[in-house]
């Protein structure tokens, strides 16, 4: 059985633009009344070409919204030592407010040792331990950029969350896992799944929202779902394909995020948003 009507989409590309223009508007006020102009600063380490683009949009989309980035490059021989004293630099200087590490970084580094000596107050990409922990405990924090957009899309379209069932297909620190912890915060009955996880067809199918965040194409098949559930789609692999399988998922949804233009432009909007929060915040507390 299928849907009657078609579902909705959960357009990110729409609200992330609007949340960027808003974004904008704000920076633009904090430099005129307070002197401050949002900084965030990169760090890439290394040449990897997907990685290079990453930290490339994310300098020009803070352009676009009036603010500032302070591109940090470094070699790929980079000891860990090296990159923490970097950070500490950017943690020290009073103009960065949010720092970025671009992930992944050379093997030869110990990256979760680095993530986790941003300041908390800087971790706008809602990296490190402390900050995960913060979110988990229900505490104000930055969270994950992209579980933190995937919220901000459910909240724009009044998706209710409260004592409805959401299965998470996926445990990554910076996506699955945090996700979960902002759906139990907000009330719903949070279900994790990974890779040993037995029947994971039957268990997605208890999902009133499901969320696929595997990393593989078209995973999550339209006859594991509910009629008329929430799809929310994390997944980006290549072709622009999703972690969910949309030609079969799209007619037993109610709401399904497009791939490209649903989870995908609600992450960069977040890490600007963080940024913005953390300068007005910096601001204020002077
Ligand atoms: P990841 O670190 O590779 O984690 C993948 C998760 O999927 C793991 O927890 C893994 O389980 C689980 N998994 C793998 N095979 C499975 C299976 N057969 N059945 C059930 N679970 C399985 O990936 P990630 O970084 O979270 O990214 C996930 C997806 O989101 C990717 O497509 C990525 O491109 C996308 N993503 C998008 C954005 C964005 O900005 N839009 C940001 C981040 C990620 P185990 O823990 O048991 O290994």
């Amino acid at each position: 059985m299928t849907s009657q009507t078609n579902p909705v989409l959960l357009d990110g590309k729409t609200l992330a633009a609007k949340i960027r223009g808003e974004l904008k508007d704000r920076s633009i006020k904090l430099q005129k009344e307070k002197g401050k102009r949002p900084v965030l600063a990169t760090i890439l380490v290394g040449a990897d070409p997907a990685s290079a683009t990453y930290v490339k949009m994310k300098g020009k989309a803070c352009e676009s919204c009036e603010m500032d980035s302070k591109k940090v490059e470094l070699p790929d021989t980079t000891t860990t030592e090296q990159l923490l004293a970097v950070i500490d630099e950017l943690n020290a200087d009073d103009t960065i407010d949010g720092i970025l590490l671009q992930h992944p970084v050379p093997s030869q580094i110990d990256e979760r040792l680095c993530f986790d000596r941003i300041l908390p107050e800087k971790d706008v990409d809602g990296v490190t331990t402390v900050g995960f922990g913060r979110i988990s405990f229900g505490l104000p924090a930055y969270a994950s950029c992209t579980p933190a957009g995937i919220m901000r899309l459910l909240a724009e379209y009044n998706i209710p969350l409260q004592g409805k069932r959401a299965v998470v297909v996926g445990r990554s620190a910076i996506l699955g896992r945090p996700l979960a912890a902002l759906l139990l915060e907000a009330n719903a009955t949070v279900t994790v799944c990974h890779s040993r996880t037995t029947n994971l067809p039957d268990v997605v199918r208890e999902g009133d929202l499901v969320f696929a965040c595997v990393g593989k194409p078209n995973f999550i098949k339209g006859d594991w779902l509910k009629e008329g559930v929430v799809l929310v789609d994390a997944g980006y692999n290549e072709g622009n394909v999703g972690d969910a399988d949309y030609e079969s998922c799209y007619p037993k949804s109610s709401f399904i995020t497009p791939v490209p233009g649903g989870v995908g432009p609600m992450t960069i909007a977040m890490l600007l948003s963080h940024t913005v929060a953390e300068a007005e915040r910096k601001v204020s507390a002077r």
